[in-house]
């Protein structure tokens, strides 16, 4: 038996048994790359290298140390970190073919609450009057509040009528329209989008600047809106928000009815969330339920992420979904989102609490309330960021990457002498994630 393999046996006489099947039995030590003081072990997913990092690193190495008389740094990686980045790679590439709708995207499925009732009853009142009532549709909203699911709501309806219904986004319109120049079949391109019974349109603020396709998807407004055709549209914004759009269009895009979605509120979460394990047979307690409503601010894909991302974890390691297992998936997710996270954000949060200028942090200045204000928005940065050292030393006009660790050293220093400065850190670190 490798000394791994041994400290992982002596840890299970410290630890629960659940604990153990649960966490550490999915651990391999890497006999090869691991040496008298670096101890490297696998393990399956992200979520279980997170939890033996906070909760059992520790006692690891404590035991390699009792083993081996040696001290020695754990090292809890993914395995195959590459393959496994491919593969989700891979899956967020793929894309559904363009003119299949979704048939779980139902009115059924939908749940209504304040925040989408005015876009909602909208595209229910447009499925039940094809043309008549309100042409074109326009719904606009932030990323994953519905718009494509409602739209395809409609669509679905309509194509049980046998209707000729065309679902395509922005994007695979220009592609498609490329392909028929090219080919030089620009009378099919026509005749497809021009005798369709129904024409759904999906993030149409693609079309900004991009004057060839305007023109073209102009035409094609025309000939079906004066045939009486039902169109719907989506974009991310209004139509007078959305920049470098013909004035032609723009006005035509206002002509039936502009229906907006908003974040939906707890309530309608909670539905939401109801509805999708419902569908996915996932069983979930109201505790559960109620603690992702709440700590994931609006965004419904991000919800459905998470829900499959618990329905997979538990089956993978053959457990039920309690709340402490919720809330260890859900730390995972909410770093994930804190990528997006810029270091102009951490400079203004930090430049606005210390009432100084965000250029001042990113200055040479050397007065001693910018040198401060820059100190702790490197360690933040370092903190929240995936940045690098050097990165973070040219974003902060510091000399090199030592600058940058000297600098953090001083901070975590401070951190340890000083509860207040500590406090200040937490309060800051806190504006700064929810800010992003
Ligand atoms: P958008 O097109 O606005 O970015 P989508 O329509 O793709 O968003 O919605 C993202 C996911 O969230 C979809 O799977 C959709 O079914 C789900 N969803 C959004 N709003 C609701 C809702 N009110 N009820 C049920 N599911 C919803
Ligand atoms: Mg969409």
């Amino acid at each position: 038996m490798n000394i791994g393999k041994e400290v992982l046996e002596a840890l299970k006489d410290e630890i629960t048994e659940i604990e153990y099947k649960r966490y550490i039995q999915h651990l391999t030590y890497d006999t090869k790359k691991s040496t008298s003081d670096l101890a490297i072990f696998y393990a399956p997913n992200a979520l279980v290298v997170n939890w033996i990092k906070n909760k059992y690193s520790a006692k690891i190495a404590h035991l390699f140390e009792i083993k081996s008389g040696n001290k020695v740094t754990v090292r809890i990686t993914l395995k195959n970190t590459t393959q496994e980045k491919q593969k989700t790679k891979i899956k967020a590439e793929v894309k559904p073919n363009s003119s299949l709708l979704n048939p779980s995207y139902s009115f059924d499925n939908f749940m209504v609450g304040g925040s989408n009732q005015f876009a909602y009853a909208a595209v229910k009142s447009v499925s039940e009057n094809a043309g008549k009532v309100y042409n074109p549709l326009f719904i606009y909203g932030g990323v994953g509040l519905g718009k494509t699911h409602l739209m395809q709501a409609a669509g679905n309806v309509f194509q049980n009528e046998g209707k000729v219904v065309i679902y395509t986004t922005v994007e695979q319109f220009l592609n498609d329209f490329i392909r028929h120049v090219r080919n030089k079949t620009m009378e099919r391109f026509q005749e497809k989008y021009r005798k369709c019974d129904v024409l759904l349109i999906d993030d149409i603020q693609f079309l900004s600047n991009k004057e060839g396709i305007q023109e073209e998807f102009f035409h094609t407004f025309e000939a079906l809106k004066g045939a009486g055709k039902q169109i719907i549209l989506t974009a991310d914004k209004h139509p007078k928000k959305i920049g470098g759009l013909e004035a032609r269009l723009q006005s035509r895009f206002e002509w039936g009815l502009v229906a907006d979605i908003q974040p939906p509120e707890l309530e309608t979460k909670i539905a939401i969330i109801k509805k999708k394990c419902e569908i996915n047979k996932i069983k979930l307690d109201e505790e559960i339920v109620n603690y992702i409503a709440t700590v994931i601010d609006s965004n419904v894909r991000e919800i459905e992420g998470i829900l499959s991302k618990l329905h997979a974890y538990s089956q993978l390691m053959h457990v039920d979904i309690d709340l402490e297992f919720t809330k260890n998936v859900l730390k995972d997710q909410l770093k994930e989102n804190r990528q997006n996270l810029t270091m102009d954000t951490i400079t203004e949060v930090v430049a606005k609490d210390l009432n100084i200028k965000p250029s001042e942090i990113k200055s040479k200045g050397r007065s001693k309330n910018i040198v401060y204000a820059r100190r702790i928005a490197i360690y933040i940065s370092r903190e929240l960021t995936q940045h690098t050292m050097p990165q973070l030393a040219q974003y902060f006009g510091m000399k090199d990457h030592t600058a940058i660790s000297h600098t953090i050293k001083k901070i975590n220093d401070l951190i340890k002498d000083d509860e207040d400065f500590k406090t200040k850190i937490d309060e800051l670190t806190n504006k700064i994630t929810s800010a992003s």
